[in-house]
């Protein structure tokens, strides 16, 4: 039975009244164990709060970036040992937006993971297509390509991964990928990290793009989709916990 992975990613919203407020309106109802876990990736200045909030709960947490280098003279960077200061379970590391807004390469990108992992954090390894590289029939190439960089980087540690298949063109568009065009993608995906790792069944593929209430339980329903990254619904108490709930069904 799948362990699925329902992870929220704030983005640059929220301050502490607004994030307390969200977390009291989410995490008791919360499910005391069960098949799924939750989790929120907040803006480092919040990883004290949510910790504070969320420890003893079933609400896990993450951060959304993590320095490629150690520690130094990197201003403004976040290392992950600072991550680690909080008890941070996971990180996203090539989140679409930082890619596109922070030039972030696919190299970046894996010697991010390598650092989390290095660490205990669980990266959450987003990869995904542009709509121009969609209509040029490019997907599978871009999002194995991005997969393979962070794959061969850490090499002995691709089963403690999760991987978050996100179209960019469906990232806060409203404009979700069928449930049949992800399973498509997340299929190729296992099967490349089949090849990389004997434990690939048990590494989580997660589906991100406007994943909402009502589009949760048939994309989560696919083979290959493990979880989900939602960004704008986890910000809206409901509707999040719907999506934790279509997961809890499957
Ligand atoms: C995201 O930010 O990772 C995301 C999937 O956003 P949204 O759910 O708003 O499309």
């Amino acid at each position: 039975m799948k362990r699925y992975l329902i992870a929220g990613n704030w983005k640059m919203n929220g301050q502490s009244v607004g994030n307390a407020d969200l977390l009291a309106a989410i995490t008791p109802h919360l499910p005391a164990s069960s098949q799924v876990d939750v989790a929120v990736c907040v803006p480092a200045p919040y990883l004290a709060q949510v910790q504070q909030v969320c420890q003893g709960t079933p609400m896990q947490w993450g951060a959304q970036d993590v320095s490629a280098h150690e520690a130094g003279a990197y201003t403004g960077e976040v290392s992950a040992d600072m991550l680690s200061d909080f008890k941070t379970r996971y990180v996203l590391v090539g989140h679409s937006e930082r890619r596109q807004y922070h030039g972030e390469t696919s190299a970046v990108v894996a010697a991010k993971a390598q650092r989390a992992l290095a660490k205990g954090i669980t990266p959450i390894v987003c990869v995904g297509e542009t709509l121009q590289e969609r209509e040029a029939g490019q997907t599978n190439e871009v999002v194995k390509r991005q997969l393979a960089a962070v794959i061969q980087q850490v090499a002995h540690c691709v089963s403690e991964l999760v991987v978050a298949y996100e179209p960019v063109w469906a990232i806060g568009t409203g404009r979700t990928a069928s449930p049949e065009q992800a399973q498509l993608v997340h299929a190729l995906l296992r099967a490349q990290l089949r090849a990389a790792s004997a434990h690939a069944e048990r590494i989580r593929i997660l589906y991100g793009g406007s994943m909402n209430a009502s589009n949760a339980a048939s994309l989560l329903a696919q083979p290959d989709i493990d979880g989900g990254l939602i960004g704008g619904a986890s910000l809206k108490p409901k509707d999040f916990l719907a999506i934790v709930a279509a997961a809890l069904a499957q």
